[in-house]
């Protein structure tokens, strides 16, 4: 088969032919790729930020966000079967550890992450288990979906963990409304009742985030913890979403946390630094969130399913990976660009 494979850092990866996986285990299941969503994560694997956390050895198949169809499964499959649409959990689990046990699949103590830790999607074939399956309508494209197993699943899973706190009268403030945070805005209003303030520079990702259901939208100019205040009768949010977290966002996003408000922290890259005696004195939580749960990607399945959760796309054919990653790393790309094999 076909896939993209990363061959030493720094450089562009290189399509070329591999051997088709096969199954081997009893719960193994081999999925034909649909769509395989092209990260911004790729792009830091390539600078080899990612090689000393995951110890991958070179060469691998790159691509983390993937779905498609069955096509082959272990003995011991009994949830999916040869034919079935899937979206894939990027992070195939145990199912017995501790963390598995209470749902909470990305503090699994035996996970693998395909793509990071070793062969992922950006290939004709990936391999893949049973636990890491969510099962799609047959209408869904695979190609239309990919990119929420990675980027879709991190917004939902940040919103879905707030929802105790937006009941109706709060205010929660996103900030960033681009990949992820675009995906926030769209979770927040379908999940919750609260007032949606977006927080970004870009007028233009400002007017996207108003048709998807932003309440109100400040452009990120100096002046927007002024702003936020301002429409929160000076208390600030009590939840903000920070989807940037870097530049100075981080200091922005816990100045606009109102009293016993919380900050959710997203994006990366930044550093917090905040007295401790503010922290105690007004009770705000700064909470961190990574990726999300089996259970948060099969709930956003049935919003993106129902078309309340929707993203954009530009599709490249698995031979033109290496335009779709510099069409990435340049700026080039709106919403998300999929490989489609
Ligand atoms: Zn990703
Ligand atoms: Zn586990």
């Amino acid at each position: 088969m076909k896939a993209v494979r990363l061959k030493a850092y720094h450089q562009l990866p290189v399509v070329e032919e591999v051997p088709d996986p096969t199954v081997k285990g009893p719960f193994d299941v081999l999925v034909r790729v649909g769509g395989a969503g092209v990260c911004r994560t790729d792009l830091h694997i390539i600078e080899e930020q990612w090689a000393g956390a995951m110890g991958v050895a070179l060469p691998y198949t790159l691509g983390h966000e993937n779905a498609g169809w069955v096509q082959e499964v272990g003995s011991a499959v009994s949830s999916v079967a040869v034919g079935d649409t899937v979206i894939l959990h990027p992070t195939p689990t145990c199912g017995l550890c501790r963390s598995c046990r209470a749902g909470d699949d990305m503090h699994c103590a035996n996970s693998s992450f395909p793509g990071l830790s070793g062969d992922g999607g950006m290939a004709e074939l990936l391999l893949t288990s049973e636990r890491a399956c969510v099962k799609l309508d047959s209408a869904t494209r695979p190609q239309d979906v990919a990119a929420l197993a990675d980027a879709g699943i991190t917004a939902y899973h940040a919103v879905r963990k707030a929802v105790p706190l937006l009941f109706p009268g709060t205010t929660a403030v996103v900030i960033g409304a681009g990949g992820l945070g675009h995906i926030g805005i769209q979770c927040l209003a379908a999940l919750t009742a609260t007032k949606i303030i977006v927080v970004d520079r870009n007028p233009d990702a400002l007017k996207l985030a108003e048709q998807i259901g932003a309440h109100e939208t400040v452009v990120a100019n100096g002046s927007h913890v002024q702003g936020v205040l301002d429409l929160t009768g000076g208390r600030g949010a009590d939840v903000v979403f920070d989807f940037v977290a870097e530049q100075g966002a981080e200091q922005d996003g816990f100045a606009m946390t109102a009293r016993a408000g919380s900050y959710f922290v997203i994006g990366y890259g930044g550093t917090v630094h905040i007295p401790t005696l503010d922290i105690i004195s007004t009770e705000r939580n700064i909470v961190g969130n990574i990726v999300g749960t089996y259970n948060d990607l099969a709930e956003l399945m049935v919003l993106a399913q129902a078309g309340r959760v929707t993203l954009h796309t530009r599709t490249y054919p698995l031979d033109a990976a290496v335009d779709a990653i510099q069409d990435l790393d340049a700026g080039r790309v709106r919403g998300r660009a999929i490989l489609v094999p």
